[in-house]
């Protein structure tokens, strides 16, 4: 079987870089919940929820670098892109517990056009947790069409690129790999052409 890094134009984000930016993330999101942001009545952890699969790799080092009691949760909605009409998000996968009164921070990998957070948002706050804040890996702000609050950014890409790895696919595929990058071109080709 061949190799994936081949399959990469160019490297945007290398792996140290992504390592020292989610140390300061964690520690920036911890001093904030120390001093503030933390309004659960009663005391509770920090519940940092990842959404399902893309923010697997990122949640799994952001918690690292979260020096606070937090317990983690996990759900899966099916985008509005694959099949569904951009007003809905469909849940495949419901949370454990509630989120009533809990301190609640949503772990994304990337947030492009804004929807799927936005439909997302909208079912958390139907649950009215105490406080609802968002950390994303990635933000594509040149793509947005809605205007969604989030509170925490790893990385900012200025330019309407398609970017793959540390939890990132195309077609399931490049997840695994240890830093963001951008897809060779023939590979979209290859698959328009399958497609046909
Ligand atoms: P939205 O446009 O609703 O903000 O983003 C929806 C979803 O599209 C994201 O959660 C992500 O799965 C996918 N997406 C958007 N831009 C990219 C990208 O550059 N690379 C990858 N791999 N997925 C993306």
């Amino acid at each position: 079987m061949k190799g994936i890094r081949e399959e990469i134009e160019r490297v945007l984000i290398a792996p140290q870089e992504i390592a020292e930016r989610v140390r300061l993330l964690g520690a920036e999101i911890a001093r904030d919940y120390r001093s503030g942001a933390a309004k659960d009545p009663y005391g509770r952890p920090l519940l940092v929820v990842g959404i399902l699969k893309g923010a697997i790799p990122f949640l799994a080092d952001l918690i690292r670098a979260i020096d606070l009691p937090l317990e983690y949760d996990f759900m899966s909605v099916s985008s509005y892109r694959n099949g569904t009409s951009p007003g809905e998000v469909r849940i495949l996968k419901d949370l454990d517990r509630s989120i009533a009164k809990r301190d609640v921070l949503i772990v994304e990998d990337i947030v492009d056009t804004g929807n799927t957070l936005d439909h997302i948002l909208r079912l958390f706050r139907a649950r009215s947790p105490a406080s609802l804040r968002v950390c994303t890996l990635i933000d594509k702000p040149v793509r947005r069409e809605v205007d969604v609050e989030v509170h925490y950014v790893g990385f900012t890409i200025p330019e309407d690129v398609f970017v793959v790895g540390y939890g990132l696919d195309y077609a399931e595929l490049y997840r695994n790999l240890p830093f963001i990058g951008v897809l060779r071109r023939e590979i979209y080709e290859e698959a328009r052409v399958e497609d046909r």
